[in-house]
C-alpha cells in the first residue's frame, strides 16, 4: 500500500500495526533454532523479532503457552507506547508481560497497573517463571503490602500493582520528613491494564491523603433540615440527576429554620445544606451506598463494586452518615491529593491494553497523547449479539429477564446476567429464588472470591448474577458440552452509561472463537433514558409491553451517546481546573525535594536570618542544625500545600459569585487567584520558616518538634474520592447560582 494511501486510511489517533505483524510473523522464522537452544540468550532489544522469538520459547517452556502471532503484535504495539486493542480472553496477560519484560531489557523501570490488588497479584505470579526465564525480576504490591515490601517490589524490573496501591504510595512520599522513607522511585514506564477503565472512567478520580482532624458535629441537625425540605418545591434535580439545588421557596424555608440568616451570606453554612441535600436527594441506598455492619460502603460506578477503603469528601461523607443516623466517622484534613489521570501522566512513557480502546481513541489522544492499535483477534469472534429487546416500563423489563432466564436456564446453557447496580442484582436473585431458579450473586466485595466464583459462570446450567465489571479480568471458561448448547449466554438487564461497558459484558461470551450470545433488555424507564434523552418522543409498547418500533433503538443509541459527550465534557472541565494544580505541586515538588535530599533548607534559612544560624552554629554540630532547618522548611511547605489546597477548593467552589461580579468567565478567574494564592504560598513558606527557626529551641539533641509548633498529623489514612469533589462541587456551585438568578429576577 502506498504511503499516501496509509495516511489516508490511517485515522488520527490510531495506528498502522503492519510493522507489528510482520515483526510477529518474522519471530516465526528463528522459532525452530531458538527452540532447539538448551539455554535461552538474554534479548536483544534492537531486535525486536529475535526478542519475540525469545520471549515466546521462554512462554512456551515456563508457562505452557506459545503465545500466538496477535499476542506478540500486541506486545510490540505496548512497547512502541501504545494502546493495544484486543478482546477479552485474547491473552493480554501473556502480552502485557513480554512487552514489559521488553520495556525492562531496554533499562527501564516498569509499573504494570492492574484494576485490583488480586489481579496485580495473581498477575506477577502467574508470569512470574517467564520474567525470570528473560532475566527480569519481577514484584507486586497490595493493599496488605508493608512498607518494606513495598520497597523491595518497587526495587524490581518489573512491578505489579492496581493504581490506588501505587498512587497512595505517591502520595506517602510527598510528606516523607526523610530521603530514606521513601518508597516509589522516579517513574518510567507505565503498562495499564484495563486501559479505558482507568485512563477514562477513572481518570477524574482523586485519590486522598487525609490527617486526623474535626468530624462534621452538626451533620445530623442539618441531614433532619433538609428531610423535611419536598422534591420540586423546595429543591430540584437537574435534567440529568447530577445535581440539586434550592429554590427561591427552599432558601427561603432554610434561611427562616435556621434563624432568619443569610445562605448566601454564610458560605459555611450553605456548603453544608449543599452537602446534606446531595446526600438526600442524589445518593441513593443501595445504588450508590450499603449501609453494612453500621457503616457506609460505597459502590463504584463504573464497576459495580462496593469499594472498602473508598469514602466521599469528608464533608459529603459526614452528610451521608447523618441521614442514614450513622456514627460519624473519623474525617480528616485533606493533606494531598491526585487524580488517576495526572498520576499516571507522571510516567514519560504510557501504554495499554484494553477490549475497548477506539470508542476512547480521542480521550486517549486528547489527555495523554496515546494511539490505539487495534490487533484482531486470533480466532474470529462467532458469538451471536442480539438486537436490544425495548420495553416500555421497568416492571415488564423485569417480567421479561426472568422468563428469558428460565426459558434459557431450561436448556442448560449457562448464563451470565450483566446488572447496573447491587440492588437490581439483589432483587433479582430473591425473583428468581421464588420460581426454584438457584443464582449466584457478585457485588465485588471481594476480588479473589468474584474471581472463582465467575469463572465458574460457564459450566452447564450455571445462573450468575453480576454487578457491572465484577470480576472483570477473570477467564471464563465453558464447561463440558456447553458449546453445543450455544456456550455462555451472556444478558444484560440495561445498557450502561457507555457502549464499552455494554462491550465488555458481551466479551463475557466468545472468547478465543467459542461460541457465545448476548442480548440487552432495555426500558424506556431506565434512568440512561430519563436522565439523558427526557425530551425525545417515545414509541408505544404493545399489549405484552414489548416496543417494536424502530424509534426504540434510536433513542437508546441516542441516550447513551448524550450519556458519553456529557461525562467527557466533565472529564474535560475537571481537567481544565486540576491542570494548574498540578503544575503548582510539580513545582512545589521540586522545592521540597531538593529541601528533602540536600541543603536547600539549611542554605536559604542561613542567608534569611544569618545573625541567627551564626549564633547556633556556634554550639550545635552543623548536621544537626542541617536537619533541625530541614524540618522546619519541610513541615511549613506541606503545611502551606495543604491550606493551599483548600483554598483552592474553596476558591473553585465559591468561584460563581465572584464569576457574577466581575463577568469573568469562571475558568479565568479560577487561573488568576490560583496564580496569585501559588506566589503567597511560597513567600508564606518562607515566612513561617524563618519565624520558626528565630524562636524554635535548637539543642546539640536537635529540634523538639512539638514544642516548636510543629506538630504533624498523628494518623494519616488514604481515600478514593468516586464523586470528584471538584467536579460534583463546582457544578453543584453552578447550580447554585439558579435560586439566586432567580430570586434576583423575582425581586426586579
Ligand atoms: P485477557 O486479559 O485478554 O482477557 P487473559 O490474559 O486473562 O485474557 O487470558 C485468557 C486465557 O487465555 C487464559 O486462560 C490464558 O491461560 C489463555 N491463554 C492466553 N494466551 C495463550 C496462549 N498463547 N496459548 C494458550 N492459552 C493462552
Ligand atoms: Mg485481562
Amino acid at each position: 500500500m502506498s504511503r499516501f494511501v496509509r495516511n489516508i486510511l490511517d485515522r488520527p489517533g490510531s495506528a498502522n500495526i503492519g510493522p507489528f505483524q510482520r515483526l510477529a510473523a518474522q519471530a516465526g522464522g528463528h522459532e525452530e533454532r531458538i527452540g532447539a537452544l538448551t539455554d535461552l540468550p538474554r534479548p536483544r532489544m534492537d531486535d525486536l523479532a529475535e526478542f519475540c522469538a525469545i520471549a515466546r520459547e521462554a512462554a512456551r517452556r515456563t508457562l505452557d503457552m506459545r503465545p500466538f502471532d496477535v499476542q506478540l503484535a500486541g506486545a510490540l504495539a505496548l512497547l512502541s507506547g501504545q494502546v493495544a486493542e484486543m478482546a477479552t480472553g485474547e491473552g493480554k496477560t501473556l502480552s502485557g508481560a513480554i512487552a514489559a519484560a521488553g520495556h525492562a531489557l531496554r533499562g527501564k523501570r516498569v509499573h504494570v497497573i492492574s484494576v485490583n490488588d488480586y489481579l496485580a497479584r495473581r498477575d506477577a505470579e502467574w508470569m512470574g517463571p517467564l520474567y525470570e526465564a528473560l532475566g527480569v525480576s519481577v514484584g507486586w504490591i497490595g493493599q496488605s503490602s508493608t512498607r518494606e515490601e513495598r520497597r523491595e517490589a518497587y526495587a524490581k524490573d518489573v512491578t505489579y500493582g492496581s493504581v490506588s496501591e501505587i498512587g497512595f504510595d505517591v502520595l506517602r512520599d510527598r510528606i516523607a520528613t526523610s530521603a530514606g522513607d521513601l518508597v516509589v522511585p522516579e517513574p518510567s514506564v507505565a503498562l495499564i491494564d484495563e486501559a479505558d477503565s482507568v485512563l477514562v472512567d477513572e481518570a477524574r478520580v482523586p485519590l486522598v491523603l487525609a490527617g486526623a482532624a474535626d468530624p462534621g458535629a452538626d451533620a445530623p441537625e442539618t441531614a433532619e433540615l433538609v428531610r423535611r425540605l419536598s422534591r420540586g418545591y423546595h429543591y430540584e434535580l437537574d435534567d440529568q440527576g447530577r445535581n440539586v439545588f434550592l429554590t427561591a421557596k427552599g432558601t427561603d424555608a432554610v434561611e427562616k429554620a435556621l434563624g432568619g440568616i443569610n445562605l448566601y451570606e454564610a458560605p459555611d453554612v450553605l456548603t453544608r445544606i449543599n452537602l446534606a441535600l446531595h446526600a438526600h436527594a442524589l445518593l441513593t441506598r443501595d445504588v450508590d451506598y450499603l449501609v453494612r455492619d453500621g457503616r457506609i460502603q460505597l459502590v463504584s460506578q463504573s464497576r459495580g463494586r462496593v469499594a472498602t477503603l473508598q469514602r466521599w469528601p469528608d464533608g459529603l461523607q459526614a452528610a451521608v452518615e447523618a441521614k442514614e443516623a450513622l456514627p460519624a466517622s473519623e474525617t480528616g484534613e485533606i493533606l494531598d491529593s491526585i487524580t488517576v489521570q495526572s498520576l499516571i501522566r507522571r510516567y514519560p512513557e504510557i501504554c495499554g491494553m484494553t477490549g475497548t480502546a477506539v470508542a476512547v481513541e480521542e480521550q486517549l489522544r486528547e489527555f495523554y497523547g496515546l494511539k490505539v492499535a487495534v490487533i484482531p483477534s486470533n480466532k474470529p469472534c462467532v458469538r451471536v449479539d442480539e438486537p436490544d429487546r425495548v420495553y416500555g416500563t421497568v416492571a415488564d423489563k423485569e417480567r421479561a429477564l426472568a422468563t428469558e432466564i428460565a426459558r434459557v436456564h431450561a436448556t442448560g446453557r449457562p448464563i451470565l446476567v450483566g446488572t447496573l447496580d447491587v440492588s437490581e442484582s439483589e432483587r433479582l436473585a430473591l425473583d428468581l429464588g421464588g420460581k426454584g431458579l438457584d443464582c449466584v450473586v457478585l457485588n465485588a466485595k471481594n476480588d479473589a472470591e468474584e474471581a472463582a466464583i465467575i469463572s465458574r459462570a460457564g459450566e452447564r446450567a450455571a445462573i450468575t448474577v453480576s454487578t457491572q465489571m465484577a470480576g472483570r479480568g477473570t477467564d471464563i471458561r465453558l464447561g463440558e458440552g456447553v458449546a453445543e448448547l450455544g456456550g455462555l449466554y451472556v444478558i444484560g438487564s440495561g445498557r450502561h452509561a457507555s457502549s464499552r461497558l455494554d462491550d465488555q459484558l458481551r466479551g463475557r461470551a466468545g472468547r478465543q472463537g467459542d461460541p457465545g450470545g448476548s442480548v440487552f433488555l432495555v426500558s424506556l424507564e431506565d434512568a440512561l433514558i430519563t436522565h439523558y434523552a427526557p425530551d425525545e418522543p417515545l414509541p408505544a409498547a404493545g399489549d405484552d409491553g414489548v416496543v417494536r418500533h424502530k424509534r426504540a433503538a434510536y433513542v437508546v443509541g441516542h441516550a447513551q451517546r448524550v450519556a458519553e459527550g456529557t461525562h467527557l465534557e466533565i472529564h474535560r472541565n475537571t481537567w481544565r481546573y486540576t491542570r494548574l494544580l498540578e503544575r503548582q505541586r510539580d513545582l512545589v515538588l521540586e522545592q521540597r525535594d531538593k529541601v528533602l535530599r540536600g541543603d536547600a533548607a539549611a542554605d536559604a534559612l542561613a542567608k534569611a536570618a544569618p545573625g541567627r544560624w551564626n549564633g547556633l552554629a556556634a554550639d550545635v554540630d552543623e548536621p544537626v542544625l542541617k536537619e533541625a532547618a530541614r524540618q522546619i522548611v519541610l513541615f511549613h511547605l506541606d503545611r502551606c500545600w495543604t491550606e493551599h489546597l483548600g483554598f483552592m477548593s474553596d476558591i473553585r467552589e465559591g468561584i460563581h459569585l465572584r464569576a457574577l461580579g466581575h463577568k469573568l468567565a469562571p475558568l479565568d478567574e479560577f487561573h488568576r487567584e490560583g496564580v496569585a494564592a501559588y506566589r503567597n504560598l511560597l513567600e508564606e513558606v518562607e515566612r513561617r520558616s524563618v519565624k520558626t527557626f528565630e524562636t524554635a529551641t535548637i539543642t546539640t539533641d536537635g529540634l523538639d518538634p512539638l514544642e516548636s509548633g510543629l506538630k504533624r498529623p498523628t494518623a494519616t489514612w488514604t481515600y478514593l474520592v468516586q464523586e470528584n469533589p471538584f467536579g460534583s462541587a463546582f457544578d453543584r456551585a453552578l447550580k447554585r447560582l439558579s435560586p439566586r438568578a432567580k430570586r434576583r429576577q423575582d425581586l426586579d
